[in-house]
């Protein structure tokens, strides 16, 4: 699908859909620029008769009797500023999908404001997201595909925006893409040829390393994690530097869990379905990094997954084990389903090693941030205020929630002290997400601000609702994204 501005209004020989987002107002006053003639009358009418008032985030889909087009679709932006770009999103999303499952192959969309960057960077996102299948296994009629419009023109829109948002739009496509792949398909190999390609297609810095290297990095605690699976891990570092002015540098530590069964603490079988999804952070800084790249951030950005896959086994580690990580310090195995905070210690070791000016994790970490703030809010956790509020800047703009919670509380920090290691691995139910933000915190040199992104259950969507289709949700990247495009 091709992105583009528009200005001339619609060509009525081509064009096969008309979306409008419209400001809220009585129907009789309902904006339908750039309708005219009959098909105003028409439209008016319809308005009317629906009692359409374009309150926020309703849609009113109108079939019209024209040589080539077939739909105007209506969709309400309210009177309020709140939650603007969110609808804004969402109403594109919707004139994208409608046009992709009609076969339209031509769609325009006329917006009440004119030439803002940040509502054509919402559209555009939209728009992109709208075609945004996972069907590649299905074996479907060609009358139920959803077929991409070839273009989507945008009236009156921010060029600078409209490019901002269909990168992002494509990076969140990518990000869902590898995360709905099942663990049989993406072990943590494929996920590093992955990487790789993604590395050469964008110009960025790769390395991998094997199981032999991991274990002689003294990376102990995430490679007992990947021992009792028979799929290797695989360590994962990609480097985007940007070639002019350079402001600084971010380390993305994203959690790849390519198949998450628990291990020998094995997941009831309720709980194992959707654990292919555990290794969604890590799809989110590879979809972050691919973004950074293609709209050239002034920023150094580094990627690093430790993926593994968390398997009983003969070999498999075992509650009781204690494992020394990176940087020393030892910890007692209590759950060997708390695996996450593992390999991300090392991983978040290492990434301090690189002595960047911040660094951020995105992790599916525990059920307990799920419990606590529902399956549309992700959990923010910092060392470091300031980079936090702007973390929680960011993912305002994106319409991803996120919410600060705390990591000062001693008498929960007590729960991961252990009395034969300095650690345990899990601090038990009360407080689980915090607890297992303080672990993560233990393995971050004090001096670099750092922010811990817990997206459990806000990777994984159940019942499809405004743009995210049924799976992968692809959570987190854009505010990734957005954080270093607004540094
Ligand atoms: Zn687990």
């Amino acid at each position: 699908m091709k992105i583009d501005r528009c200005d001339k209004g619609f060509d009525p020989e081509s064009v096969q859909l008309i979306g409008i987002l419209a400001e809220g107002a009585t129907p009789e006053l309902v904006c339908l620029e750039p309708l005219t003639g009959k098909m105003l009358e028409h439209c008016r009418r319809t308005v009317i008769n629906e009692n359409f008032k374009a309150k926020a985030a309703s849609t009113l889909k109108i079939p019209v009797n024209h040589e080539s087009i077939k739909y105007v679709v209506l969709h309400g932006l309210g009177d309020k500023k709140e939650g603007l770009q969110e609808n804004i999103r969402e109403g594109s999303f919707i004139i994208s999908r409608t046009a992709a499952s009609k076969k339209c192959s031509s769609v325009y969309l006329s917006m009440p404001e004119t030439g803002e960057r940040v509502s054509s960077r919402s559209a555009a996102e939209g728009a992109v997201l709208g075609c945004y299948s996972f069907d590649k296994y299905l074996t479907q009629e060609e009358g139920e595909k959803l077929i991409s419009p070839d273009t989507f023109y945008i009236a009156n829109a921010d060029p600078k925006g409209l490019t901002e948002g269909e990168i992002l739009g494509e990076a969140q496509c990518y990000t869902r893409d590898i995360a709905n792949e099942p663990g049989n398909i993406v072990t943590p190999e494929v996920l590093a040829e992955k990487a790789a390609s993604l590395a050469k297609d964008l110009g960025l810095k790769c390395e991998i390393w094997d199981e032999v290297r991991i274990l002689k990095e003294k990376m102990g605690a995430y490679y007992a994690v990947s021992k009792g699976s028979a799929n290797c891990p695989r360590f994962i570092v990609l480097t985007w530097s940007p070639k002019g002015e350079c402001k600084g540098h971010i380390a993305f530590v994203g959690k790849g869990l390519t198949f998450d069964s628990g291990g020998l603490d094995i997941k009831p079988a309720d709980y194992m379905t959707t654990m292919k999804g555990d290794k969604s952070g890590a799809c989110a800084v590879l979809g972050a990094i691919k973004a950074v790249a293609q709209l050239e951030l002034p920023w150094k950005v580094t990627a690093i997954i430790a993926a593994a896959e968390n398997m009983p086994g003969g070999n498999a580690y075992r509650p009781d084990d204690i494992l020394r990580a990176r940087n020393g310090k030892t910890i007692e195995v209590n759950n060997t389903d708390a695996e996450g905070r593992l390999t991300l210690a090392d991983a978040l070791s290492f990434a301090s090693e690189l002595k960047p000016d911040k660094i951020l994790d995105i992790a599916t970490l525990t059920g307990a941030c799920a419990v606590a703030l529902g399956t549309n809010t992700g959990g923010l956790f910092t060392n470091n205020n300031t980079f936090g509020e702007e973390v929680l800047r960011a993912a305002e703009i994106t319409g991803e929630r996120f919410w600060k919670l705390p990591i000062d509380d001693q008498v929960l920090m007590k729960t991961i002290k252990s009395p034969v290691a300095d650690l345990v691995n899990s601090g038990g139910r009360y407080g689980g997400a915090i607890t297992a933000a303080m672990f993560l915190e233990a393995f971050v040199a004090k001096d670099i601000p750092w922010v811990h992104l817990d997206i459990a259950a806000a990777d994984f969507i159940k019942e499809e609702r405004s743009y995210y289709a049924k799976g992968a949700s692809g959570f987190g990247m854009r505010t990734l994204a957005t954080l270093i495009m607004s540094m």
